[in-house]
């Protein structure tokens, strides 16, 4: 991936392999490289106060909610009782917020890769975490999140996946293949459910379908849905797994009565409304979900053009 960074005035991110979006730095207030990324945490023009992966806006104040909320509670309202979940990656503490929202839940275990992206997130975007790393139902291991399932089994109720796009060399291509969703299977009690960010389906549709059918390998329910994410750039996508639920069984009158009875604290994005629209996806992905029969496997990955 080509990174392009003009001393912290501006930054290009590249979003396909000839397209780039520039935007204004306005504030920097970290910025390295640690064992495994370059990171920065900075003021956007238009975004907000935002981190930013590897040249890739990951997570920004004014509209970050659009994505957690949309990659976290559908499957946690799908499943009866969520107690024990497992969140991998998700640095900047947002997901794991998300997630302690259920009143259900006694125990989250989060690993990421990164100590100190986690560390720089936890002491400097408080905006996202909010409080959550503080919470004392959560366990944070800071590990390889293919290793960490490799080496676990029969434990958690809901599994979620929220680390960086499968870019070529990057930190995380091992978990989007055949191989993670088998071993991530194997970490779920029984009828657990699964999710993972499933990239751009509007920007890069052949990798967002090879997720889906790479799940769909392992799980014998799996739902592709989307949400629209202004940082990233547009639509973004989810695929999520079970061999019991299925969010996309789920209408809105189920929705707003799991959200009224479950959930104890403020929504701004997920609703019964929002569920159906982000479960109804356009004619053209649902046209490439259909033709794109490719998974990805340890030895065939499947990684972003840029
Ligand atoms: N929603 C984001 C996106 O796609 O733009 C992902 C956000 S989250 C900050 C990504 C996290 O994945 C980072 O904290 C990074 O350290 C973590 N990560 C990358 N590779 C990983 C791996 N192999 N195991 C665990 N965590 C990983």
């Amino acid at each position: 991936m080509r990174v392009m960074t003009l001393p912290w005035k501006f930054i290009v991110e590249w979003i396909s392999a000839g397209e780039g979006v520039i935007r204004s730095v306005e504030k920097v207030y970290a910025s390295s490289r640690s064992e495994y990324q370059e990171y920065l945490i900075a003021e956007l023009y238009g975004l907000g106060k935002s981190l930013i992966l590897d040249g890739k806006v990951q997570s920004s104040t004014s509209d970050e909610y659009w994505y957690h909320e949309a990659l976290v509670h559908p499957v946690m309202l799908s499943h009866p009782n969520p107690r024990r979940v497992l969140v991998i990656g998700g640095g900047e503490g947002a997901t794991i917020r998300e997630v302690f929202k259920h009143c259900s839940v006694k125990e989250v275990v989060m690993v990421d890769l990164d100590y100190e992206v986690v560390h720089t997130c936890r002491e400097s975007l408080s905006e996202l975490h909010q409080g959550s790393f503080y919470d004392p139902r959560l366990e944070l291991i800071i590990s390889d999140g293919r290793k960490f399932v490799e080496s676990i089994s029969g434990v958690f109720d809901v599994a979620i996946v929220d680390v960086v796009d499968p870019i070529e060399g990057g930190p995380a291509t091992a978990l989007y293949t055949e191989e993670f969703y088998r071993a991530l299977k194997n970490t779920l009690a029984e009828n657990g459910i699964i999710v993972t960010q499933a990239v751009s389906p509007s920007l890069h549709p052949r990798v967002h379908a090879i997720i889906r059918n790479t799940v769909a390998r392992v799980f014998r329910k799996v739902s592709s849905y989307i949400t629209y994410v202004r940082s990233y750039n547009g639509l973004w996508g989810f695929v999520a797994g079970s061999d019991k639920y299925n969010p996309a069984e789920l209408d809105a009158t189920k929705i707003e009565q799991l959200i009224s009875t479950r959930i104890c604290a403020e929504l701004k994005f997920y609703d019964g409304y929002t569920h159906q629209w982000m479960f109804s996806i356009p004619k053209p992905i649902r046209e490439v979900l259909s033709r794109i029969k490719d998974y990805a496997t340890d030895t065939n990955k499947a990684v972003l053009q840029l």
